[in-house]
């Protein structure tokens, strides 16, 4: 299985280039690889960007050349994206795999907070408009934070062993990491899957301050904390890029 949240990167060098079709330019991102044998382009939805690697030996004009001729391909791709949604009154986020309607409630009490509804659950966010989308975020990360903390909390409790932090970030390459001394890492954006899916980041991450690997050992003792492994990972794959686009300004 391709664990597409852990991978580094390949250390290469990046350069940008530009590529105009029908009045739209696109930016693409131009990465030298010593190992690639082909021009290889990526529309990457997590990131919402295009991504073009070549052989470390090509010319930048071959590389531009390559682009231009798919530029259409290029334009269709990111249409095709799902729309970014802002934090705002009237639009809805997931939270917990379930859709909330934003509201702004600038007369009431407190800062941000969920609610039942007739037309279904609320995110509601008191005080001034122009700190709804920021009072929105914080409040998803502060959910993030409690979910995980519990969640590894008991993970680690089953294992006997005892992470070292907990850190809250917002990268499109990876879910999670564990630090060879047992700091763990999370996507506060798991906040938005199913919370089946947070559960098993939660257990992946913790799993490796026994296990710094992917080794048969290392899976054996992440399906015992978390049995449905394969069906998470799945949603991930199938979803996870998805999640990226809550919140874009
Ligand atoms: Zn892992």
């Amino acid at each position: 299985m391709l664990r597409l949240f852990e991978r580094r990167p390949p250390a290469a060098s990046v350069t940008e280039i530009e590529v105009a079709h029908s009045g739209e330019v696109y930016k693409v991102a131009l990465k030298r690889l010593a190992k690639s044998r082909r021009f290889t382009l990526r529309v990457r939805a997590a990131s919402r960007d295009v991504l073009l690697t070549i052989p470390a030996r090509s010319s930048l004009s071959s590389a531009r050349e390559f682009a231009e001729r798919h530029a259409a391909w290029i334009g269709a791709r990111l249409a095709r994206l799902p729309k970014p949604v802002a934090f705002a009154p009237g639009s809805r986020t997931p939270l917990r795999g379930v859709d909330h309607l934003i509201v702004h409630r600038p007369d009431a009490r407190g800062v941000a907070w969920t609610e039942a509804a007739p037309e279904g659950p609320l995110l509601c966010v008191a005080g001034d408009a122009p700190h709804v989308s920021r009072r929105v975020a914080d409040f998803l990360r502060r959910e993030a934070r409690r979910d995980l903390e519990a969640a590894v909390a008991r993970h680690a409790a089953r294992l006997g062993v005892q992470p070292k932090g907990l850190t809250l970030r917002d990268t499109s390459s990876r879910w999670g990491s564990c630090s060879t001394e047992g700091r763990l890492n999370f996507s506060w954006r798991l906040v938005l899957a199913p919370p089946s899916v947070l559960d098993y980041l939660a257990a992946h991450e913790v799993a490796h301050i026994l296990h710094m690997n992917h080794s048969p050992m290392f899976w054996k003792v992440t399906n015992r904390l978390f049995p449905e492994t394969d069906k998470a990972e799945a949603w991930l794959k199938a979803h996870g890029s998805g999640l990226h686009r809550f919140g874009a300004d």
